[in-house]
């Protein structure tokens, strides 16, 4: 059977002297792992589009629950990102959380969209690299079904208040004044400032296009990229080596 479908390399191993195994990841069949026959010969027509965070078109055949590339199109290549060691790491974390969270054969609808939007951002260098983390750990929480219901306090609905907190465990936001009647030992929950929630808001409710104009200041960004990244493991209960790289050469 062919299998003609867009999608991302998202990870790229050798086999042998020639060839690869290539995860791809499409909004159809989630994350596809193929055998790209001889693509690591310089004379392989298809060495470009499989190249590790390429977008092509591929022709896949499929046998059984096998996928072999017939042929592959480049559509778009961030090739930017492999210049910067900051956003190549971050790159490799998001492969890593994509490849971990999609499931082999079932729809993923919007994920292509997302991570060809955040390699985009990667490959331009237009923001800071902690903004980037922090909108992608958030915004892939809710394209997982993780959203935290931050409309308003969980309690009184309150919108704005002097103190608000943010609840790991029962992901959503309490204010001041309904916090005194929780019993908050034993749960996870923060104080969070009026900026931290307005980030929040700003990721979780834009359309997927909006989500990387955020303006925080670095303040701001890097408690938020310990929130959402705090936020994003406990949901996937797991940690992953290449973040942990990423902490070990960000500057
Ligand atoms: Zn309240």
């Amino acid at each position: 059977m062919l299998v003609t479908v867009e999608g991302i390399v998202i990870g790229r191993r050798s086999v042998g002297e020639t060839s690869c195994f290539i995860d791809v990841l499409t909004d159809e069949y989630g994350v596809i792992e193929a055998t790209a026959h001889g693509v690591k010969k310089l004379t392989s027509k298809n060495a470009g589009s499989t190249a590790l965070f390429t977008y092509s078109k591929f022709c896949f055949s499929k046998t059984g629950t096998r996928y072999t590339l017939n042929s592959a199109e480049p559509k778009y290549n961030f090739l930017g990102i492999s210049g910067d060691i900051e956003y190549l790491s971050l790159a490799a974390y998001f492969a890593d959380v994509m490849k971990y969270s999609s499931a082999s054969e079932q729809e993923a609808d919007g994920h292509l969209r997302f991570m060809a939007i955040t390699l985009y951002e990667l490959d331009k260098k237009r923001r800071p690299p902690e903004l980037i983390k922090a909108v992608f750990e958030m915004y892939v929480s809710v394209l997982l079904g993780f959203a935290p219901d931050l409309r308003a306090c969980r309690e009184c609905a309150d919108y704005e208040s002097d103190k608000m907190y943010f609840d790991y465990d029962d992901p959503g936001i309490i204010c001041g004044d309904c916090i005194k009647e929780q019993t908050v030992s034993g749960s996870d929950i923060i104080p969070i400032t009026a900026d931290i929630l307005y980030a929040l808001r700003y990721i979780v409710y834009s359309p997927v296009d909006r989500i990387y104009k955020l303006e925080a200041g670095a303040d701001v960004i890097s408690e938020l990229s310990g929130i959402t990244e705090k936020y994003l493991l406990k949901q996937l209960d797991r940690s992953f080596k290449s973040l942990d790289y990423y902490k070990s050469i960000k500057l």
